[in-house]
């Protein structure tokens, strides 16, 4: 057993950090293989990158679905006749 994550662990936990938030020990890993490793650290940018872009869609999706539909209810029900 070894302190170290592994490239592969590394990634994993880099994807799941998309997801959910990491433990202390789970982070703590992943900068000590970061500060080691150059790939992992170019993944991990690209992650962020891709976290941005989902952020963006997100927040645009939701801007389009508070807008209120105007024109769908325009007809008015005859009541009273
Ligand atoms: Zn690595």
């Amino acid at each position: 057993m070894t302190i170290f994550y592994s490239c592969r662990q590394a990634h994993e936990l880099l994807s799941q950090a998309l997801d959910r938030r990491l433990g202390l020990v789970e982070r703590t890993r992943l900068q000590v293989h970061l500060s080691i490793c150059r790939s992992c650290t170019h993944f991990k940018g690209q992650m962020g990158t891709l976290r941005q872009s989902m952020q963006t869609w997100s927040h645009q999706a939701e801007e389009q679905t508070s807008t209120p539909p105007t024109q769908l209810k325009d007809e008015k029900p005859d009541k009273g006749t």
